[in-house]
């Protein structure tokens, strides 16, 4: 990586230079997959199975936004997410 203050560019393996306005620094994290299979939760492919309401297999269990898979994007787990917060309330 060059730059000064801010990342500038970067260098790939291949030698390859990316002229860049910043960089995001993604280190390994604690996958909530793994989390909900402990609780029981039934997964596929690293995505935790939801039904429309967003519940999961186990009773009292929601999942939504990137965890359950296709669009990885925050309006999809927002809107998702409001979805099993509903949901969660009317079952209260
Ligand atoms: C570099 C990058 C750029 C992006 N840019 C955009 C963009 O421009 N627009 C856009 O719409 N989307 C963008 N996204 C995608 C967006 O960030 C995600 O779709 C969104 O954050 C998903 O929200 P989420 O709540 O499902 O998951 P997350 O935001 O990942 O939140 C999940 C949280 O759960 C925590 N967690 C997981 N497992 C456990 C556990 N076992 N115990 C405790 N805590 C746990 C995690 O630490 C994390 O804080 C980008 C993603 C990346 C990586």
């Amino acid at each position: 990586m060059f730059g000064d203050n801010r990342v500038k560019e970067i260098e790939l393996e291949d030698g390859t230079k990316i002229k860049t306005d910043g960089v995001f620094v993604a280190q390994g994290v604690a996958g909530s997959t793994d989390f909900a299979k402990k609780l029981g939760a039934l997964t596929s492919k690293d995505r935790i199975i939801v039904n429309e309401k967003m519940e999961t297999n186990v009773d009292g269990l929601y999942a939504c936004g990137d965890c359950t898979g296709g669009l990885l994007q925050v309006s999809k787990a927002v809107y998702e997410g409001a979805i099993a917060g509903l949901e969660a309330i009317r079952k209260c």
